[in-house]
């Protein structure tokens, strides 16, 4: 390669690329790192179908086969960084207290909203009742939107920073829409949103107080996804799309990492996680690989795949092995009523890597086991968000757990997201008017024990 200086001056279109020519011909790239900015942490984006990599700029997407890509990091570095005792010391109680393990430069500020933190109790009651050892719940409705996807609305939030862009946009069932608009707004970044129609009030009313654009599509999630790809394209804004933004899921498994913490490494034998695009298992289970790659924790649970019988794409191309098919979204749990799942590579590679279980409930067991988790626990799911207890109960009745296993339960969104339909399942209060003889009769009619 001849090199002159002049020539790499005309050759940098712009800041960070040099391209080299060799006799008037592109020879090479040179790719620069500007100080302090580079991540350390990560080598490149690669490609879960055709093994490509990829330099992991804050704007990454997919492979140009097609594929998802997948952070790869260098574990030998990381485990100079962390420790268990440096993370204990840390006062952080964010997600971000994980920064080692995430994918964003040294520079990057922490987004303002506190994602992550959420409660890890333990449920003997309802261990009990299931014929289980030891039971947690992760309760993942308590971040500042009300569900999981705040993890992965940071995560975007961090990365359209450093990206420099001022606005990003998504398309999603409700939760990715809600915590992305809220994580922007805290960020003064602005927000374009699309969603179905049928996405519950809740999550819609969330939207608007976050001041988003949003787009109500009239058609079914696959139907919005495709408009929001094709805006996306038009304008250029920086794209939080489950499974083409390759950092969400990095974001995701930040659960895993927390529930590792909370149970102080102790690895639990199963945890049960409801499935959608599949972003989130694959996240929770990427996690759980990297704090086994960086020898703080010494093997690996088993994770059970809850998704709904009237769309269970995922679990059907696990149960049938042979690739997944389209299904229709038919089902009141509307987070995971995904027809075409966008993250189905990694979800399946994480199912299988983890010999999981997959579990399809109905409805009925859906609205069941939020009942239950809401008697039991004092915890209020929404109806995907409990999907996953549903799912290790019935797993539990059928015999596929052990009695003696330990497990952990992860509620991913909040049930006053969806009021219309805890109401339907939990039920009419006593109605009466103001008079104490009347409500004694009421007692009396319905049975209520008084003491
Ligand atoms: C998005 C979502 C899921 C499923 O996550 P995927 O990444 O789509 O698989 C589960 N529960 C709730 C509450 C969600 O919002
Ligand atoms: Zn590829």
């Amino acid at each position: 390669v001849h090199f002159f200086k002049q020539e790499m001056a005309a050759a940098t279109d712009y800041e960070g690329k040099i391209y080299l020519e060799e006799k008037g011909k592109p020879s090479a790239v040179l790719i620069l790192h500007e100080k302090g900015a580079a991540m350390k942490n990560v080598l490149y984006g690669k490609c879960v179908r055709c093994g490509r990599t990829y330099e992991a700029t804050p704007d990454l997407t997919t492979c140009e086969c097609g594929g998802i890509l997948d952070i790869t990091y260098d574990y030998d570095y990381i485990r100079t960084q962390l420790t268990k005792e440096k993370l204990a010391a840390r006062t952080d109680r964010s997600m971000w207290r994980y920064r080692e393990l995430l994918p964003i430069e040294e520079t990057t500020e922490n987004t303002p909203l506190r994602v992550g933190n959420s409660p890890l109790y333990e449920e003997p009651r309802l261990a009990e009742m299931l014929g289980l050892k030891r039971l947690y719940v992760k309760d993942d409705g308590q971040n500042p939107t009300a569900s999981l996807k705040d993890r992965a609305s940071a995560m975007a939030v961090a990365k359209a920073r450093e990206a420099g862009a001022k606005i990003i946009a998504c398309s999603s069932t409700g939760n990715a829409a809600s915590s992305l608009a809220g994580n922007a707004a805290a960020a003064g970044l602005r927000t374009f949103i699309f969603v179905p129609e049928r996405a519950p009030k809740g999550k819609v009313a969330q939207l608007m107080t976050f001041g988003a654009n949003v787009i109500s599509v009239q058609g079914d999630y696959e139907e919005t996804f495709e408009l929001s790809k094709k805006a996306i394209e038009k304008y250029g804004w920086y794209n939080r799309n489950a499974a083409i933004n390759p950092y969400l899921s990095e974001g995701k498994k930040t659960v895993s990492l927390e529930i590792m913490e909370q149970l102080g490494w102790q690895v639990p034998d199963y945890i049960a996680i409801s499935v959608g695009d599949g972003c989130t298992i694959a996240g929770l289970w990427k996690g759980l690989k990297d704090l086994y790659a960086i020898g703080f924790i010494d093997r690996l649970p088993r994770l059970i795949s809850a998704q709904a019988e009237g769309c269970h794409p995922i679990n059907r191309a696990i149960a049938e092995n042979r690739p997944w098919q389209p299904m229709e979204e038919n089902t009141l749990a509307d987070s995971i009523a995904v027809g075409v799942p966008r993250n189905a590579d990694k979800a399946l590679m994480a199912i299988r890597e983890c010999h999981g279980l997959f579990v399809n409930v109905s409805d009925e067991q859906i609205m069941a086991a939020q009942k239950l988790l809401g008697r039991t626990c004092g915890v209020f799911g929404e109806p995907a968000g409990v999907t996953g207890t549903a799912a290790l109960k019935k797993a539990c009745e059928q015999g596929l757990i052990p009695h003696d296993a330990t497990v952990v339960s992860v509620v991913t969104g909040n049930g006053l997201k969806d009021v219309a339909n805890a109401i339907k399942s939990a039920g009419e209060p006593i109605n009466i008017k103001p008079d104490l003889d009347l409500m004694v009769e009421e007692f009396a009619k319905r049975g209520v024990t008084v003491e």
